[in-house]
């Protein structure tokens, strides 16, 4: 994923409240920066184009856009979702091994 920042093709085709485009793998934004969020939001974007395929993907976009508008557009609900959580490869900081050393007070070699 490529993002091109302070984009002038994003500035011209953009509407006001959309602060990025995703064409392919690339990300255009007028912005000069965008959050971590907005930066998963667009990568599962990036995903759905390699998924369906850049001449499929433009025209199902459009399609659930037309059938179900922007917010409840699967693809974007999808976005909407992974920007809300962060990729997790490690499990949560309560299940390291650290938390499962057996006590001092415990015998060894009984788990
Ligand atoms: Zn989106």
């Amino acid at each position: 994923m490529k993002v091109r920042y302070r984009s002038r093709l994003a500035k011209l085709i953009l509407p006001k409240r959309y602060t990025a485009i995703t064409l392919g793998s690339r990300v255009f934004t007028p912005l000069a920066s965008l959050s971590a969020g907005t930066l998963r939001h667009e990568r599962a974007h990036v995903e759905q184009w390699k998924r369906h395929g850049i001449a499929r993907f433009p025209l199902l976009y459009f399609w659930y856009h037309l059938r179900h508008g922007y917010e409840r557009n699967p693809f974007e609900m999808e976005a909407h979702r992974r920007s809300r959580q962060p990729a997790r490869r490690r499990p949560p900081a309560a299940a390291t091994p650290v938390e499962r050393r057996p006590r001092p007070n415990e015998e060894r070699g009984r788990n």
